[in-house]
């Protein structure tokens, strides 16, 4: 029997399904095949009981046509070279369908964040920054947040590369402390597209929030705000879940309640009890239990390959939408498309973040400050359009929106490729 494909090549397979739709060259299918550029280091790090450990780090910066490459950072044991190439191929085609002037990159290191001391945290931000100074920068390739890295690690890898270059880079990273240059709004950015991806979806289909049930798988950064947001919009968030495990009471919960218990560290478990901010009872479910839930929406925040041919066959959700970052393997995408369910792809509904990424790349570069609104207002237009795009080559080409955004992002980075000559072009046949 030949081995799975790694997470790269199965990413991959999703450009063969869409290219029939984006009348693009075999050379824009053949460019985007490969990594631009791999970079490994080793990170040593210095633990607080004076032992050191050398971590593996990696940055993969995918393709740059359409711009800087742009792309998070993520701090995980299970953090592999076959990953981040995914995560960066994906950046490539995320930039694309929203239209935003970046590439794809992406970085990480294989360690477990949870074990390391705030100090620990530090010194590897800052140990990742030094091996990646020579690779990264404002014009070339931007970093951000991803899995367990947040704006404070933002705050200490920009600090880092400053005092390596000697000169003020806030554009080097996004997602940093606003007091630092981040934006206003970017903390929020990937839960709120997310929630206006669902809501255009919503309007479309003329459904009552308040009768539409939500689970949320992650309840991390990016699945926190998506749940505030749709909490705001009346939806009833019924179940929601970290690595622990997760929670679900069917009359929805009072998702600030989770949100500040999560912020304690309390487990989410103990959040739905009697007398806790969110006032009634709740049950105990599994993550596998979650993603099989009868709710109308699943959306999974949290890693790759959560819903899998293994466990398809239990979703009974009919629509998923992926905040996290291919939380839905090829065969269970192809199984959930079969049956029915509506699946708005990772491209599209997590492109929030990066969508403000670019707006705080643009305010550090400008040396101007938006207000909180502005962000808003900007980035509602921006999601609202990608959203409108992919669904009208959905409708136009009778296909499901995974295939649909992927024709989008395709054809915008078949032009740029195109743009700088192709074999039909130098054979005078163009
Ligand atoms: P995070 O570290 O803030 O949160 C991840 C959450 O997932 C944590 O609560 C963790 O406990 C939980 N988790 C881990 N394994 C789990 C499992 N097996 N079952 C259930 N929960 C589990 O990370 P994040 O920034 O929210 O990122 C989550 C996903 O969203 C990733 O796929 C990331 O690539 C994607 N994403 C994030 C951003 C962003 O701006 N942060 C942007 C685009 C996409």
């Amino acid at each position: 029997m030949a081995p799975a494909p790694g997470l790269f090549e199965a990413a991959l397979s999703r450009l063969e399904a869409a290219r029939a739709y984006a009348e693009i060259d075999d050379e824009t299918v053949e460019t985007l095949r490969h990594p631009q550029a791999v970079v490994e280091v080793a990170v040593p790090l210095r633990r607080d009981d004076g032992s050191l450990e050398v971590l593996t780090g990696y940055r993969v910066r995918h393709n740059d046509v359409r711009g800087p490459a742009k792309g998070g950072v993520r701090f995980h044991p299970r953090v592999d070279l076959d990953e981040v190439k995914a995560l960066a191929f994906w950046m490539t085609c995320k930039c694309a369908v929203v239209g935003i002037p970046f590439g794809g990159g992406k970085g990480g290191v294989a360690v477990d964040a949870k074990q390391l001391s705030t100090l620990e945290l530090e010194r590897l931000s800052r140990g990742y920054m030094q091996r990646m100074a020579d690779f990264v920068g404002p014009d070339t390739d931007v970093m951000a947040p991803d899995v367990a890295t947040n704006e404070r690690v933002m705050g200490w890898m920009a600090d880092e590369y400053a005092r390596i270059v000697r000169r003020r880079t806030p554009d080097v990273i996004t997602g940093k402390p606003v007091a630092l240059g981040g934006s206003l709004g970017r903390d929020s950015a990937t839960g709120r597209g997310a929630a206006v991806c669902l809501a255009e979806l919503a309007r479309r289909r003329g459904w009552d929030p308040s009768a539409t049930t939500v689970a949320v798988q992650g309840f991390g950064h990016a699945g926190q705000h998506l749940a505030l947001a749709l909490a705001d919009q009346g939806y009833r968030v019924v179940a929601v879940s970290d690595s622990r495990g997760g929670v679900y009471r069917p009359e929805g919960f009072d998702v600030a309640g989770l949100v500040a218990a999560k912020r304690d560290d309390r487990p989410l478990a103990a959040v739905g009890s009697p007398g806790s901010p969110a006032g009634a009872p709740a049950e105990s479910v599994t993550n596998a239990e979650l993603l099989a839930l009868d709710v109308d929406v699943l959306a999974p925040a949290a890693l790759e390959d959560q819903v899998t041919a293994a466990n398809v066959a239990g979703v009974r959700a009919s629509t998923v939408l992926e905040v996290a970052n291919g939380p839905v393997s090829p065969e269970a995408d192809a199984a959930l498309v079969d049956a029915g369910c509506t699946v708005v792809p990772d491209v599209l509904a997590n492109a929030g973040g990066v969508t403000v990424s670019y707006f705080e790349w643009a305010q550090n570069r400008g040396g101007v400050r938006w207000s909180a609104e502005e962000v808003a207002r900007r980035l509602e237009a921006t999601l609202t359009g990608a959203c409108d795009e992919v669904l009208a080559v959905a409708a136009a080409e009778v296909v499901d929106l995974r295939t649909a955004a992927y024709a989008v992002a395709l054809r915008r980075l078949g032009e740029a490729i195109g743009a700088l000559g192709t074999r039909a072009y130098f054979r005078g046949h163009a």
